[in-house]
């Protein structure tokens, strides 16, 4: 079984139930785990997929289909890890540094623990399970199953991956790649279109590889290591071989698979990795941006959980929309490492959609309270899903990727 590389986190969980809890903080109060909030029985939480993992290591829980259900509910979001966290670090500044040396060792016969208990990567092993014992939920089966064939999860034919850039004049210089990823490439156009067209007013110059496959961070998610491993090999070497030193994206899924997935498998990457609000933050900083057109409007930020706290990216988008004229940033709240998930991520979206449609909508209540009209993020997947959203509780909020917003005021 692939959890049992995880048995000493499986055994150091001490149940308490943090993780699956309510967090009251001094703005006010939130739910840690938007599955659980949602559908209320233990194995959908952090703490029940732990115990689950125990008694599955343990040998008095076998795999099934029940135990795939509740484990694919999951939209490896990581507030539970985020909530874990603090925990140890109290405990660890209370006492100082004789209390840290101290407290493993007292607390781990007791199966306490003081770093944060890595909940995702546990589950996402017991989704590697599932996938080897057959348990693997149909839609997501089919979603690797295209990725085989056409490098991508929408069944969409691999020849279509660059269409978006046609009439461009996209350079092909490739010592800056441009790394579209599949929901970009094939559902958010507009977003590759934007992306590119920032990147060439501001005299950067990139290209795409139209051979470009699936990043492979939806098959890791889902639990399909194997085929994301053949993704990421490709990739690794599609890019070595064009001896590309900077690869942007502006995909926050694959931001975060690429910076921490592919080195797993691929080794230490020969180029640098970021995400487009990293690399607007630098060129609006030096001046290489030039707004025209203010953007008269309300607007709030969505930290994908992705990019903000799995890669601790919450400054760059803020700052670039700030320095937007006209536009009135205000947050909402909870927000950055406490933000609310989206719904679709984990292939939530594909397994389970109306889940993934009532996480969404719990945080319509957050957003309007801000009295934003524009809800911001910096994520396809969280674009995608918001727009479902919005569509589906009928709510007036247009929703924008940040590259959209800096290519409207840039007036390109
Ligand atoms: S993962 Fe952390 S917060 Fe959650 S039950 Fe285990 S020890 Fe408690
Ligand atoms: S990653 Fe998010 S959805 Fe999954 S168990 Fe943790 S808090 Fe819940």
């Amino acid at each position: 079984m692939r959890i049992e590389e995880h048995a000493r986190e499986i055994w150091t969980c001490n149940h308490c139930a943090m993780c699956t809890g309510t967090v009251v903080d001094e703005g006010g109060f939130y739910k840690t785990c938007p599955a659980f909030e949602q559908l209320r029985f233990e194995d959908n939480s952090p703490r029940g997929h732990n115990i689950m993992a125990f008694y599955l290591l343990e040998g008095s829980l076998k795999y099934s289909e029940q135990v795939a259900n509740s484990v694919y509910n999951c939209t490896t979001c990581a507030s539970c890890e985020e909530i874990c966290k603090p925990m140890g670090n109290m405990i660890a500044q209370m006492g100082g540094s004789a209390l840290k040396t101290l407290l493993p060792k007292l607390m781990r016969p007791l199966g306490a623990e003081l770093e944060p208990i890595q909940t995702v990567a546990i589950l996402e092993a017991m989704r590697a399970d599932c996938v080897d014992y057959g348990f693997q939920p149909e839609p997501l089966k089919k979603m690797a199953e295209s990725i085989e064939k056409n490098y991508n999860p929408y069944g969409a034919p691999h020849a279509n991956r660059a269409a978006w850039a046609e009439g461009l004049d996209i350079t092909q210089i490739p010592d800056t790649v441009l790394f579209v990823g599949c929901s970009i490439a094939y559902r958010r156009q507009e977003i590759a279109k934007a992306t590119a067209k920032i990147l060439q007013h501001a005299d950067i110059k990139f290209a795409v590889l139209s051979d470009e496959w699936c990043c492979g961070s939806v098959l890791l998610r889902s639990g399909n290591v194997d085929t994301a491993e053949k993704m990421i090999r490709h990739n690794v070497e599609l890019l070595k071989s064009h001896n590309v030193k900077r690869l942007v994206t502006s995909c926050a899924e694959g931001y975060m698979g690429i910076s921490k997935d592919w080195p797993r498998f691929a080794g230490e990457l020969p180029f640098k990795v970021m995400h487009i609000s990293e690399l607007l933050y630098e060129l609006v900083s030096g001046g290489k941006i030039k707004f025209k057109k203010p953007i008269k409007s309300k607007v709030t930020y969505h930290d994908p959980c992705h990019l903000g706290r799995e890669m601790g990216i919450y400054a760059e988008p803020r700052a670039v929309l700030k320095a937007i004229p006209g536009i009135d940033l205000v947050e909402m709240y909870p927000t950055e490492h406490a933000a609310g998930c989206c719904g679709a991520g984990g292939g939530v979206k594909i397994s389970n959609p109306e889940l993934a449609l009532d996480i969404g909508t719990a945080k319509i209540p957050f957003i309007k309270e801000t009295g934003a009209t524009v809800l911001a993020s910096a994520c396809p997947f969280c674009k995608t899903h918001f727009v479902d959203v919005m569509e589906r509780a009928k709510e007036p909020i247009d929703v924008k990727d940040i590259t959209e917003l800096v290519a409207e005021s840039m007036g390109v």
